[in-house]
């Protein structure tokens, strides 16, 4: 804009709308859209290969004129939501995701308008937050001061944790030394059946990926006691020095939850921080029916998990707990003059949610989630998970009853793993699978099983019934006698 004599250039013009009442009207439009995209899912395909024109449409270069806003809600309606991967629909238990709800999606879309970043300062977001985190406390049995933390996911969480057990291993003073000042080097150990984020964050943390000690399972895909031992023997004995354990509760592979209380009790004899990544098996916590199976967990150094798994919290939504809060603020606060904390104003309320991570920035998880936990209480959200796991049984159940098909590894929560019996099983069981998701009747995944690829059912999703898995089987053995015949 070429400036006027004797005129201001600047003008005062903001990114609202000229016309509120037309964006009223294109608001409510969008998100009647979305309540009745959720309303309907069931009669979408879960998920659908994406024809190429629509690939192509996002390569455009950047716009420099604007577009009108019920034009882009048309392309987000033709081109973006029929493509998605597809983990609201019912018939979606290829990973471990979960489904959202509509209450969570109004959430997000107040904590979008209020724009809150939670970094820190004296404000009722960061207020909710702590809730969460007290909530936490409760849930998991960890003392009052616990500190606690809404990240992206568990691979963040289980990062942070491996962090703040490296603190209480080396002491603050790592932070500016690094860890390659250690006189011995630090160890780690989990199942082979771990995440590989716990391989990854002993990469990004500088111990190395090769710290990490992977302890082979039992027949119950539980990390093996007697071996644990003897490998931290053998790496003391080596001169080195092991300084975290991670359990896991609910393996992505096969749902296998570790002898918590069994590793509890090791990690306090060896002197070691016991960590959980309870990505989804952690908050099984909220049903009665299923916390036996994650008993030990409560006397955990630290857990990670995540609420947009089982919890049904739309994504992202991960956190970690911390029973020690001192380490914790000690491995993350720092001292900046822009940071500077008051005891007054708006820069009371110290310590902040920055101080217990890396991210300074950062939006209000702790909403959505607030509206889910407050919303269906911990009973109805554990009974959900209760649910998915009798599903698991069902699919079970029906597995046996069928002479094409086997089980390959035992249910212990919500995942099964099997696979259709052929002279080639693990071409034909790829086939299946790449089948069945392009068919849109369901999208499981593969995984292997001591070696052998199967078909990997998560249940996860609130919205999966019985005649979706009966569906999913229904699929297989067509798609499976169909690969098999001569
Ligand atoms: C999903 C999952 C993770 C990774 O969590 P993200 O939220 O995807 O980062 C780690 N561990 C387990 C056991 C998981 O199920």
């Amino acid at each position: 804009m070429k400036p006027v004599p004797g005129q201001s250039p600047v003008q005062d013009r903001s990114l609202d709308p000229e016309h509120w009442d037309d964006l009223r009207t294109q608001g409510h439009r969008m998100l009647d859209d979305m309540l009745d995209y959720l309303q309907h899912l069931r009669d979408r395909p879960v998920w659908q290969p994406i024809p190429q024109p629509v690939r192509n449409h996002f390569q455009e270069p950047l716009p420099s004129e604007p577009a009108e806003l019920p034009e882009l809600h048309q392309r987000f309606m033709t081109e973006i939501l029929p493509y998605a991967v597809g983990n609201a629909h019912p018939g979606f238990m290829g990973w471990v995701h979960g489904g959202g709800t509509a209450v969570g999606m109004l959430a997000e879309m107040l904590a979008a308008g209020l724009n809150a970043n939670l970094g820190g300062r004296d404000q009722i977001p960061v207020e909710v937050e702590r809730q969460i985190t007290k909530w936490m406390g409760e849930l998991f049995g960890f003392p009052e001061q616990a500190s606690g933390l809404f990240v992206t996911g568990t691979s963040m969480a289980n990062f942070i944790a491996v962090l703040v057990a490296r603190t209480a291993a080396l002491g603050p003073a790592v932070r500016q030394h690094g860890v390659a000042t250690a006189t011995r080097p630090l160890t780690a150990y989990a199942s082979a059946g771990a995440h590989g984020c716990i391989a990854q964050a002993l990469d990004i943390s500088g111990l190395g990926s090769g710290a990490l000690r992977r302890i082979p399972v039992n027949e119950r895909f539980q990390m093996d006691l007697p071996q644990l031992d003897q490998a931290i023997a053998a790496d003391r004995a080596a001169g080195l020095q092991p300084f975290m354990v991670v359990g896991t509760a609910g393996t992505v592979d096969v749902g296998a939850v570790d002898d918590l209380a069994g590793l509890a009790a090791l990690c306090r004899r060896q002197g070691l921080w016991f960590h959980v990544d309870g990505a989804f098996g952690a908050l099984a916590r909220m049903s009665s029916e299923l916390a036996p199976r994650v008993e030990g967990i409560q006397q955990a150094d630290s857990i990670a998990f995540d609420f947009h798994k089982w919890v049904q919290v739309p994504y992202d939504a991960g956190f970690i707990l911390v029973r020690d809060e001192t380490l914790h603020r000690q491995t993350f606060a720092t001292p900046a003059a822009y940071l500077q904390r008051e005891t007054r104003g708006v820069a009371a309320g110290s310590p902040w949610p920055c101080d217990y991570g890396p991210d300074l920035s950062r939006g209000f998880r702790a909403l959505k989630t607030w509206f889910t936990l407050k919303a269906y209480g911990t009973e109805r959200l554990g009974s959900i998970m209760a649910q998915t796991c009798a599903l698991a049984r069902h699919l079970e159940n029906r597995i046996h009853s069928h002479d094409e098909l086997e089980l390959l590894a035992p249910v212990t929560l919500n995942i099964v793993c099997f696979r259709y019996r052929s002279a080639h099983p693990d071409e034909t069981n790829a086939r299946i699978v790449v089948s069945l998701q392009e068919s849109g009747v369901a999208v499981p995944s593969t995984t292997r099983i001591h070696g052998a690829l199967a078909i990997r059912v998560a249940i996860v999703n609130h919205r999966t019934r019985h005649e979706d898995l009966d569906r999913l089987l229904a699929a297989v053995l067509a798609f499976g006698a169909q690969e098999t015949k001569q």
